[in-house]
């Protein structure tokens, strides 16, 4: 980044990296964060739109575990049923063969 008073480029500020020091104008400026010597942690954009993935597989994951229940539990209802009705359908025969006997 360049001195908006001289033009001059700006030192990196020794004590905090996102100060810009003119030794001209004797000034100290804030530098945009892109320019931070923090090369390690990767621009903003970048960080968000992979958290914003990390979310959404999340979220997906929680999607799939939901209607998993869901089928689990209509699996369960189904099979009470078939077990009331099969009790009923003995109950019924069993009835029929001493009402007849
Ligand atoms: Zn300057």
């Amino acid at each position: 980044m360049k001195c908006p008073h001289c033009g001059k480029e700006l030192a990196i500020s020794k004590k905090d990296s996102s100060y810009g020091l003119c030794h001209t104008c004797k000034k100290r400026y804030k530098l945009p964060s892109q320019q931070q010597t923090y090369s390690n942690i990767p621009p903003k954009h970048i960080r968000e739109k992979s958290e914003r993935t990390i979310r959404e597989n999340y979220r997906n994951m929680l999607e799939i575990e939901d209607e998993e229940d869901v089928s689990e539990t209509k699996d369960k209802v189904i099979l009470t049923i078939m077990i009331i009705l099969f009790l009923l359908i003995i109950a019924v025969a069993a009835y029929i063969f001493l009402f007849f006997k």
